[in-house]
């Protein structure tokens, strides 16, 4: 998800992202790792991130959708066919690990002794870090799609290497997603409809969303075509609360997303009539959410007001 281009001076939205950080952290609702972007979770910021997903589900297609649960990881083969190295290569994150020899061991240990890097002697496993929670779900369906398609239920963790000062941008964060893998028109009524169904969730929690036409945050210069395109299609769509007044246009805390044939062609998966599938998603960044009630209704949960409070709390 992005963050729209700022409208503020840099100096004042950095002040206020720093502050807000500060904040969460003092409030001991984040826990500082020395990581920018990355945090531990309090009791309290967890049992927010747990209320907003009974809410999202609550809004879901419940039993109509296929849950899936993927680890954090997902293989090496998969990620190749998501295409995310050629779009988001600087967001990337894969794993390594050591397969040498024990004098090749030795060396390691002696380099780190002197202080020195000793990453060279770690070579590629066979794993990734997932960057779209719905990315480890599409290699299940290659081949012919049952009637009707798939509706997919997929909630878990992210990683995008985005070291930034901003508590809303972290580098690890929850996604959940609903995803639809059908015909062309599945695929766009998914995402249209949960536009309107986001905005609701939200609105129901009391954050004051507006739904923005979006790219994704491609890389270079090819990438900024990519960028165009995708907003001159209409492919992305994010709902956006401002975090920061009017210092920014915004964060987006939901994303709905078409990926036309993207995924259907790269992982082999065609409707019953042959048609490369297409395919939607959307995804409610947890985390994001639940900085955005936090910014909104204060720092202390207690004093939240009471309708929202038994939405999230029954
Ligand atoms: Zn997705």
């Amino acid at each position: 998800m992005t963050t729209t281009a700022t409208t503020g001076t840099t100096s004042e939205l950095d002040r206020a992202r720093a502050d807000f950080r500060q904040q969460l952290l003092d409030a001991d609702l984040l826990v500082e790792t020395g990581v920018p972007g990355l945090y531990g979770r309090s009791g309290t910021f967890e049992n927010i991130v747990e209320g907003v997903d009974r809410v999202v589900v609550a809004a879901g297609p419940g039993s109509d959708a296929t849950k899936l649960r993927f680890p954090p990881v997902f293989p090496r083969t998969s990620f190749e066919r998501t295409d995310y190295i050629a779009s988001f290569p600087h967001l990337t994150g894969a794993v390594n690990t050591f397969a040498g020899s024990n004098a090749e061991h030795a060396e390691l240990l002696a380099a780190r002794s002197r202080g020195e890097a000793w990453d060279s002697w770690l070579e590629p496993a066979d794993t990734v870090l997932v960057s779209a929670a719905c990315h480890p779900a599409y290699s299940r369906y290659a081949g012919a799609l049952r009637e009707g398609g798939e509706l997919l239920d997929v909630y878990g963790y992210c990683f995008r290497h985005e070291p930034a000062v901003d508590p809303a941008r972290m580098q690890a964060f929850r996604m959940h997603e609903f995803v639809r893998i059908g015909t062309e028109a599945d695929a766009a009524q998914h995402r249209d409809s949960w536009v309107e169904r986001g905005l609701e969730v939200l609105g129901s929690l009391g954050l004051d969303a507006t739904a923005v036409p979006a790219n994704d945050p491609f890389f270079g210069r090819a990438g900024r075509m990519l960028a165009v395109n995708q907003r001159t299609e209409n492919l992305k769509t994010e709902l956006t609360v401002r975090l920061y007044g009017d210092l920014d246009e915004g964060t987006a805390v939901v994303s709905c997303n078409c990926h036309r044939e993207h995924f259907g062609e790269t992982f082999g998966i065609t409707t019953v009539d042959g048609q490369v599938a297409h395919s939607a998603c959307v995804g409610f960044g947890m985390e994001r959410i639940a900085l955005a009630l936090l910014r909104t209704h204060g720092l202390d949960v207690d004093l939240w007001p009471g309708q929202v409070r038994d939405r999230l709390f029954p």
